[in-house]
């Protein structure tokens, strides 16, 4: 049995969480082999899987809404660290990260979305910073990130209307296992031929500056508004340390590639002076089970996501990955903006 420390709310236990396949006019019909699934009508271009309204699939809260959940037990899940009541931004009544894979069959919008401050000008509570990582690419896929050094805001809405603003991309080529951070205000557009990992802040606002003559509504001064002709965006390098890959690291999120050798114990996950806040579990290949004290063992599917709360128990996790596969782990947790500049 296991010595229960006092501690500012009680324990709540790793659980997973539904995901939610989304149609978009860009995607693919047939998900297979990242996930069992066919899409009937429109095709599936995101899964959402740490949307606020994902379904819990395990544990005591199960067929509750995730963002629910956390206006419920926002202690539990976040931890001490996150911000309550001295950040410039409300409490956080959601999930702190939207986590989605996407299934781009053709051309995503060309689009920017707005920094915090925008959003908050705006009415929201915050922007979007966002991350790629890739878990497959065809040779020759690229993505366009901002837009070609030199290039003016007059020359963008001139591209804009005369059509030519894909000449003003500047385009990246993605090999699996590269990760690209796109902070808020990079022009931005996901092409064809990777399957992308994405991670971002929790946040609705994307304003389409351009889609290619598609008849899809367009928010072009909001884009230019958003717009910052430089940014930081761009290939992120992995840093190795002992037990881990660091994929990104930097305001909002980290990601990390966790190799897990049969198993490893939830202290090991957290790594040497890891903060006991939420973190969000996801097998870009292969699967895993997770069991501890007091709960029923929780399965992560391949291309899944577990929630490890701030306030779960101690946990074992295996790497239950059939014959010939093996458990690529990624680690996903919030960082938290500064409050103060
Ligand atoms: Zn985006």
């Amino acid at each position: 049995m296991t010595d229960s420390q006092p501690s500012q709310a009680p324990e709540l236990a790793p659980f997973r969480i539904e995901p939610v396949f989304t149609a978009r006019v860009w995607g693919f019909r047939d998900l297979r082999p990242w996930y069992d699934r066919v899409a009937e009508g429109d095709p599936i271009g995101e899964v959402w899987l740490t949307g606020d309204d994902c379904l819990i699939a395990t544990g005591p809260h199960a067929g509750k809404k995730l963002g629910a959940l956390f206006q419920e037990e926002h202690a539990a899940l976040l931890g001490p660290d996150a911000p309550v009541t001295d950040s410039p931004l409300p409490p956080q009544a959601e999930s702190p990260l939207l986590i989605k894979t996407i299934f781009a069959r053709e051309k995503l919008s060309v689009q920017v979305h707005p920094d915090d401050k925008l959003a908050q000008k705006y009415g929201q509570p915050r922007g979007k910073t966002e991350c790629w990582y890739a878990l497959a690419a065809e040779p020759g896929a690229e993505v366009a990130v901002g837009v070609k050094p030199g290039t003016t805001l007059a020359e963008i809405r001139e591209g804009i209307r005369a059509g030519t603003l894909e000449a003003r991309l500047n385009m990246l080529p993605v090999a699996a296992g590269d990760m690209i951070f796109v902070d808020a205000g990079t022009v931005h557009s996901i092409w064809p031929g990777s399957i992308l990992l994405e991670t971002q802040q929790n946040c609705d606002l994307t304003y389409r500056m351009y889609d290619y003559g598609r008849p899809r509504e367009l928010h072009i001064e909001k884009s230019l508004e958003a717009t910052k002709l430089a940014t930081r965006a761009g290939k992120v390098a992995p840093r190795q340390l002992a037990d881990r890959t660091i994929l990104i690291d930097v305001g909002y999120f980290r990601m990390e590639r966790i190799p897990v050798n049969s198993s490893r114990t939830s202290e090991s996950l957290g790594g040497p002076g890891g903060k006991r806040g939420l973190a969000y579990l996801f097998a870009a290949s292969g699967k895993a089970r997770l069991t501890g004290a007091g709960s029923e063992p929780v399965d992560l599917p391949p291309r899944g996501i577990v929630a490890v709360p701030a306030a779960s128990p101690e946990f074992v996790l295996e790497d239950a990955s059939g014959l010939g596969e093996q458990l690529e782990l990624i680690r996903i947790t919030p960082n938290w903006p500064a409050t103060t500049t």
